[in-house]
């Protein structure tokens, strides 16, 4: 398989970096092939503006999504935009790395996802969900939390981890073609003991070993709706 890890945390030290470092070395002893967009390190452009466009469409009035989609036909994305769309057509699991903030992720990953995934490219023109421009390809969170575990139960302080994650996994990685494995969700890591520390490493090795045999998270597919988008009675349970 081609992995393709794209990590979003700003010191080389930190548990993310370990967890990232843990993956290239069990994925490359498993002989697979691993690239990393390291976002911090790239200096990787966050903001989505009109200068990821090198020829615009329309000069007096910037509609993103059609800028996109334009520039995806002609090949005038920027040359960062491009080449992480490469990665991406390239390889057969994505793995976002980085730690929740704010329930969510950081910006400079939000921004690779607003600018990367773009119309024309990820999704567009009828291309969604099970149809997405990433057909074909895996893709799996690996995050850190702040919070311990009980704290993200469906009846804790927090909330579902799976409903914070629903966003990412459905919103972004599903809606775009993917087939979402089950997140890697490591607790805490900053107030665990060192064992602890190590046994999630390990438990990430783990996981890491079992991704060609994993089931995709079991979102709904278009069939499964009617023509006004309403998930249909069979499937609501
Ligand atoms: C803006 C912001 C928003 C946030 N929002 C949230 C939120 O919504 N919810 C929430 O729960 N948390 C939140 N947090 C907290 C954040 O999620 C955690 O601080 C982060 O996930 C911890 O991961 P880390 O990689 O930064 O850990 P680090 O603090 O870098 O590492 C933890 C420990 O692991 C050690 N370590 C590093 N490498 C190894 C190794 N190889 N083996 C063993 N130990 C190692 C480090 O030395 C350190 O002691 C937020 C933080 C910020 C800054």
């Amino acid at each position: 398989m081609k992995v393709l890890i794209v990590y979003a945390h700003e010191e080389p030290h930190s548990f993310n970096a370990a967890l990232k470092n843990t993956a290239i070395k069990t994925l490359e002893a498993a002989g697979h092939s691993v690239i990393v967009s390291d976002l911090y390190r790239m200096k990787f452009k966050a903001v989505a503006d009109g200068e990821d466009f090198l020829e615009r469409r329309d000069k007096h009035y910037l509609k993103r999504q059609l800028e996109e989609k334009a520039a995806a036909e002609l090949g005038t994305l920027s040359h960062d935009i491009l080449t992480e769309q490469k990665k991406l057509r390239d390889c057969d699991l994505l793995i976002l790395q980085f730690p929740l903030w704010w329930f969510s992720m950081p910006a400079i990953l939000k921004g690779w996802v607003d600018r990367v995934m773009a119309m024309g490219f990820a999704y567009g023109g009828g291309q969604w969900y099970d149809t997405g421009g990433m057909k074909g390809r895996k893709a799996m969170v690996s995050v850190t939390t702040g919070g311990p575990d009980f704290m993200y139960s469906p009846l804790g302080r927090n909330g579902d981890m799976d409903k914070i994650l629903f966003p990412i996994q459905h919103g972004i990685l599903y809606f775009c073609g993917f087939e979402v494995l089950p997140p890697f969700v490591a607790y805490s890591p900053a107030h665990a003991s060192p064992e602890q520390r190590d046994a999630m490493l390990k438990n990430y090795g783990k996981r890491l070993a079992t991704l060609e045999t994993l089931q995709p998270i079991a979102f709904h597919p278009t069939h499964h709706f009617d023509e006004r988008m309403q998930l249909k009675p069979e499937f609501q349970s």
